[in-house]
């Protein structure tokens, strides 16, 4: 399985970008900028952020730290979430393919994480706070789930950026070593109601 990029340097390195849910609760500090990003136009994504797409960037779990606020204080979180339960963070599903995290508080989307992607994190990039990133993003990588389309919302015809139905092929193939697999969960969140047919 291809790990999920980072940074290629192995000294201390600094916070290059933040984020913040809209109340402020849940904050977000990266040693990394996204190694990809992708517009997201599916059913779900759709609904859950109730505009026409969602959009993620990808992080490795070893450069991110959450931190929740709380009346106790804040309380910091490893990129994975290892403790399994959010540790603070709302955590939901739709299927059994990824677990979605959200501030409890003010409900911004904050990330997926896919269970067949171990050590990353898809961010949603409206968390990112402005004038808080150092050095240059990527150019956003591709549209999926292209068939699942907000009928009223056209994608601009010469916007340059990959197109796909659903997932990209490579994508695809890890979800399917993954089903292969037995669909192992990251998270210790109740089974998802329904599998995610490949
Ligand atoms: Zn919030
Ligand atoms: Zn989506």
């Amino acid at each position: 399985m291809e790990p999920t990029p980072k940074p290629a340097s192995r000294g201390v390195l600094p916070v290059v970008l933040r984020g913040s849910c809209l109340c402020g609760m849940v904050r977000l500090e990266s040693k990394m900028v996204p190694g990809a990003i992708t517009i997201c136009h599916c059913r779900e994504c759709r609904k859950a952020s109730g505009n026409p797409f969602l959009t993620f960037g990808l992080f490795h779990n070893d450069y991110i730290q959450w931190s929740v606020a709380s009346s106790a204080g804040t309380k910091q979180l490893v990129g994975d979430l290892a403790d399994g339960n959010g540790g603070g963070i709302k955590l939901t599903y739709y299927s059994d393919i990824a677990v979605r995290g959200w501030c409890p508080r003010c409900g911004t989307p904050l990330f997926m994480k896919y269970h067949c992607r171990p050590d990353g994190t898809s961010i949603a990039m409206g968390l990112v706070d402005n004038g808080h990133i150092v050095g240059a993003l990527p150019p956003v990588k591709e549209h999926i789930f292209l068939a699942d389309k907000a009928e009223w919302w056209n994608v601009p015809p010469d916007d340059g950026i990959a197109r796909h139905d659903g997932f990209n092929e490579a994508f695809a193939r890890r979800l399917r070593e993954w089903s292969d697999r037995g669909r192992p969960q990251r998270l210790d969140i109740p089974p998802a109601p329904f599998h995610f047919r490949l």
